[in-house]
């Protein structure tokens, strides 16, 4: 049965927020352990292309994740919150 009220959205958003947290948490951790290694320009191309095209993708940031593509991408490190790269 959906959930309605305002405990829903406020459920709603709190798992919203755990997301973003989670992922900025992987990224910073794994920035920090991998010294901020880059990717090929080859894997950059492919990564970007693929959020170029995915429905998540708003022109600058992941709906999902909330980061900028382009420094997303880049850092090798990095992986799609929906496992598409
Ligand atoms: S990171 Fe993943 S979910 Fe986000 S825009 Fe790129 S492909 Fe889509």
């Amino acid at each position: 049965m959906a959930e309605h009220g305002p405990m829903s959205v406020i459920r709603k958003k709190y798992q919203k927020a755990k997301v973003i947290v989670t992922e900025a948490t992987k990224s910073f951790v794994g920035l920090v352990k991998s010294g901020g290694k880059k990717v090929s320009p080859e894997t950059l191309n492919k990564r970007l292309l693929i959020c170029q095209s995915c429905e998540q993708f708003n022109g600058h940031t992941c709906k999902i994740c909330k980061c900028r593509i382009n420094w997303k991408a880049i850092l090798e490190v990095s992986s799609c919150p929906i496992k598409k790269w």
